[in-house]
């Protein structure tokens, strides 16, 4: 019989009832070390004093109005987006894959405003992710996500990922603009190069494209900078984020420049629930804790210890370990067992992540993470490389 809930995830047979900081305790008395957060949503770990209390109160006060009035806390939270960006003007919606969506209408309507109603195409990544709709599967590329959900939508071409020439020659009268990922997290922590994303920026000049970043899961802190496009020193025209946004309320936003946004004028896109007095509440604690002095230097050197950790850990076991990858704590350690296998073993040393393509091990741990407790995760990482370790010879004798 089909499960009431529809099986469309592979779940671990495995319910929490609490969390605090960066652990979570399991119903039956088993505590766990999270090192995915909800697939880099928690940002704030779990059972936040501050995002508590701002929920509680709010919730007390008024969750939901409509955007057919004003919202104090939406603006609020802009405000305070476009004063520590590039952008000049925000829209929140609900998710990554809306607030891709909301990007591409966006970059797509700049070009028409301006002349240019021909050019829709978006150039995408392979090996991109931007989420589960009919557009931003399509965005994705990815065959086995499009299987049998018909024709795929049109308007996106691919090429490979920190490529530049090989973009460039994508380039037709039909294009309208870029959208990357700045680390591409869905299929294996994968940073761009440098020259990769300056050379983007000059291209999208060079022949009037928009250039949008993908930053749902890097941006809001979780490389070590409040947005990942910020170590290039490439500005965008527009970015959307969500994932750690409202530290797992659910929330998006889309951040462009004036000529990007202006073109949005009443009536061009909209959103039911979106900036919700209920979402903006929680989405001002965490963007206050992110500006709070020394957060983001806590996450860039909480980062680079972690990322220090698991180079060892591929030196102690390179049997099961072959890479170390990523940035700030957003992570990755490539494995040579079966992903399955690894995940299986961290887990039951207490150990929680999230798998990633490439077989890469994802490590996104809630940024206010501590060096003791990324050590704590290296440790039982390496236990868990022991016993595979174990398994495999004994299998071999
Ligand atoms: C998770 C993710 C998305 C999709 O976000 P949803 O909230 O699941 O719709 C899009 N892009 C990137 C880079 C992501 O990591």
């Amino acid at each position: 019989m089909i499960p009431v809930l529809m099986p469309t995830f592979k779940r671990a047979d495995l319910a929490f009832e609490r969390g605090e900081g960066a652990w979570l305790f399991a119903a039956d008395g088993r505590r766990f070390l999270d090192f995915g957060a909800g697939i880099a949503v928690s940002s704030l770990g779990h059972a936040h004093p501050g995002l508590i209390a701002a929920i509680a109160e709010q919730a007390g006060r008024v969750m939901h109005v409509s955007n057919l009035y004003r919202i104090p806390q939406a603006e609020e939270l802009a405000a305070k987006l476009v004063a520590h960006s590039f952008a000049d003007s925000v829209f929140f919606c609900n998710s990554g894959a809306e607030a891709n969506e909301g990007m591409v209408k966006m970059i797509r309507r700049d070009q028409a405003m301006r002349g240019h109603p021909e050019r829709t195409r978006i150039i995408c990544c392979d090996g991109a992710f931007h989420g589960r709709t009919l557009a931003m599967l399509a965005a994705t590329g990815n065959p086995a996500y499009l299987e049998g959900f018909g024709e795929p939508v049109p308007g996106f071409d691919h090429v490979p990922f920190n490529n530049l020439n090989t973009l460039r020659a994508a380039i037709t009268p039909e294009t309208a603009g870029i959208m990357v990922e700045p680390v591409q997290g869905e299929s294996g922590i994968k940073v761009a190069d440098r020259h990769f994303m300056q050379g983007l920026r000059q291209v999208c000049d060079e022949f009037g494209l928009v250039l949008g970043f993908d930053e749902v899961q890097t941006g809001m802190g979780r490389t070590g900078r409040l947005f990942a496009h910020e170590w290039y020193d490439v500005k965008p025209d527009i970015i959307s984020v969500a994932k750690g946004i409202a530290g797992g309320f659910p929330m998006g936003a889309i951040l462009a420049t004036e000529e990007v946004a202006s073109h949005m004028t009443p009536g061009t896109h909209g959103t039911t629930f979106g900036g919700n007095p209920l979402a903006c509440a929680a989405g001002n604690v965490v963007m206050d804790e992110l500006l709070s002095p020394g957060f983001m230097e806590h996450v860039r050197r909480t980062g680079e210890a972690l990322g220090g950790m698991l180079e060892q850990l591929v030196r102690d076991w390179p049997e099961v370990f072959s890479d170390a990858r990523g940035i700030g704590l957003m992570r990755g350690l490539r494995c040579v067992p079966p992903l399955a296998d690894v995940m299986q073993a961290a887990l039951h040393e207490g150990l929680l992540a999230v798998s990633a393509g490439d077989n890469v091990l994802r490590l996104v741990p809630p940024l206010i993470v501590t060096e003791d407790e990324c050590r704590d995760a290296c440790a039982r990482l390496a236990r868990a490389a022991a016993a595979l370790a174990d398994k495999a010879g004994g299998m071999a004798a």
